[in-house]
């Protein structure tokens, strides 16, 4: 008798048409799906996401079964479970007499590696729900100095086709920023993103999930994640007819009252494989070719899907598995405890943390320029925010949070995702959100006892590292601003800065 074969299928691999599906056989087969302590608490992940990939397994591995698959599947709390992903197979494999696995290569070096360290022959298949391979991104990357998302990005425009009119960029451009990122009103008629009551499958994972990782950060009241493709399916019909419009003239602004704004809430979605990257592009180019949706919307939305989070893969994969380790501005400072919801007088922050715990979700500016910026002004060690990172987001998977962790928002890589560091003073934020309205700190003031510490901590991050950026050509002027400063100014710019960061070390309410 032909012995059967283990196929792997992990929590971020639920698509019908998976690689190690494709190449598994129903009639001789046994697809293994495993719910496991390892990988819900090598990072303390935020309950929602937890939920959301438990529950969405199990919906996964019904729809399969019922496809005549055969599945074994492992709940969390089974007696037998080895609790690990390993662990599992090598289950399966003495049960079954087993010694061959399917996978499909995961999304994270950690568990590349432990699929290869097995004793059973594991052949890895490459993940082709993207749109750019490993290889296909190597060659792109391949003798340049840099590596730009906008020149892979219409590179992957006119590979796809999409908002294409032959060889030109619908509407004679690749990219319509300058018509993007306004400032936003609170907006009582903007539509709310959709909820899903939790179904019985949903519910039985709840209430698993607040029994085994009570201690984890982040609250799970109100759980309406979509768990199945038809619910994600309908999310994003939702975000194309709803928010869509307005996703470009909204995309960098924040709402204390407002946490979504017109953002798509799709990524938990697509990083679990609920939904594609084509058929997301496709729906907002077809609501723009309909007349439903502006270009500028749907080409900013299209730009990060097929751009971005094609980039971020590529970048992640190219640069090995020392990249989450890395740490170019020497950066050594403990993530403060108001990342944990410890009290803060900043609106800001309060604000993009206080979701954060609430929701599971943050945009990608108030990730960006709230508590990244943060974080890389006061000289956080990046380890540390990308521990964070990971753990408090209900789309954060470790190949697509890492470069935009220690590349875009901590600069820790030296300038391989981004030209120069997202670092920006309070005037930033206050232009594109309310948050400083209801603030302790006044934005306004450079200096004094209510000085916004974003303005403080700015200058002193840029005279930190003055010898690395003060060549940069997009950041001179800044330091021939502080050049032209008065000489007490500039001093008492950096000796309050100081306290505010001795302040925070010390714990003190900040
Ligand atoms: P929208 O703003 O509506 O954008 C639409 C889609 O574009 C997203 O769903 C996402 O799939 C894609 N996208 C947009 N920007 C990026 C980007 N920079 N990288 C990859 N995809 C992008 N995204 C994750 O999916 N997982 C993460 O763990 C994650 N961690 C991040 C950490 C930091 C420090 C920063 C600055 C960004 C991070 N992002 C991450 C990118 C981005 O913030 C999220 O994709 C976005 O906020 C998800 O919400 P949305 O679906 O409403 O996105
Ligand atoms: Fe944030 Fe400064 Fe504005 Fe306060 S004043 S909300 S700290 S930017």
């Amino acid at each position: 008798m032909v012995k059967p074969r283990l196929i792997l299928v992990l929590g971020d691999q639920l698509s019908q048409g998976l690689s190690a599906l494709r190449a598994g056989d129903k009639s001789r087969d046994i697809v293994v799906m495993a719910e496991v302590m390892a990988e819900g608490s090598y990072v303390r992940h935020h309950p929602q996401k937890i939920v959301l990939v438990l529950s969405a397994m199990r919906h996964f591995a019904a729809e399969l079964q019922a496809q005549g698959w055969q599945v074994a599947y492992t709940r969390l709390d089974d007696p037998d479970n080895s609790q690990s992903i390993g662990g599992e197979l090598l289950r399966h494999a003495a049960v079954h007499g087993a010694t061959e696995v399917l996978a499909t290569r995961p999304g994270e070096w950690r568990l590349i590696a432990a699929l290869n360290d097995l004793p059973l022959t594991v052949s890895q298949h490459p993940d082709d729900r993207f749109l750019c391979s490993d290889a296909e991104f190597a060659t792109w990357a391949k003798g340049r100095k840099q590596l730009r998302m906008e020149w892979f990005y219409r590179d992957m425009r006119r590979k796809t086709g999409l908002l294409m009119q032959g060889d030109d960029p619908a509407g004679g451009q690749w990219n319509f920023d300058h018509d993007n990122r306004k400032p936003a009103r609170a907006d009582l008629l903007r539509p709310r993103p959709p909820r899903f009551a939790p179904d019985a499958v949903t519910a039985a994972v709840i209430a698993l999930v607040r029994d085994r990782f009570a201690d984890h950060f982040g609250g799970l009241d109100g759980f309406g994640w979509a768990t199945t493709r038809p619910e994600a399916q309908q999310a994003l019909d939702h975000f194309i007819t709803h928010a869509l419009p307005r996703f470009g003239d909204e995309q960098d602004a924040m709402l204390q009252d407002d946490p979504t704004l017109s953002h798509a809430l799709i990524s938990p979605y697509l990083n679990i494989g609920l939904l594609g990257w084509h058929e997301v592009c496709k729906a907002a180019e077809d609501a723009w070719r309909a007349g439903r949706a502006p270009l500028n919307a749907v080409e900013g939305f299209v730009r990060q899907i097929i751009g971005w989070r094609e980039f971020i893969r590529g970048i992640y994969f190219l640069e090995g598995p020392d990249y989450t380790t890395r740490n170019a501005l020497g950066a050594q400072r403990a993530l403060p405890p108001l990342f944990w919801g410890a009290k803060t007088q900043m609106a800001c922050l309060s604000q993009a943390v206080g979701q954060t715990r609430d929701l599971a979700y943050a945009h990608h500016i108030q990730r960006l320029m709230v508590t990244g910026n943060f974080a890389m002004l006061a000289g956080v060690n990046p380890a540390e925010v990308h521990d964070w990172y990971l753990s408090v987001y209900i789309d954060a998977f470790e190949w697509v949070e890492a470069p935009n962790t220690i590349g875009m928002s901590q600069f820790a890589d030296g300038g391989v995702v981004g030209s120069k560091p997202y670092a920006a003073s309070g005037a930033y934020i206050d232009r594109m959100s309310d948050y400083c309205a209801g603030c302790a700190y006044r934005v306004k003031d450079k200096t004094g006892a209510k000085a916004c510490p974003f303005n403080l901590l700015y200058w002193d991050f840029l005279l930190r590292h003055r010898d690395r950026f003060a060549k940069n050509p997009r950041m001179a002027q800044m330091y021939r601003t502080w050049d032209k400063m008065d000489a007490t100014r500039r001093d008492t710019v950096l000796t309050e800065a100081a306290d505010f960061l001795r302040r925070l070390d010390a714990g003190e309410t900040v």
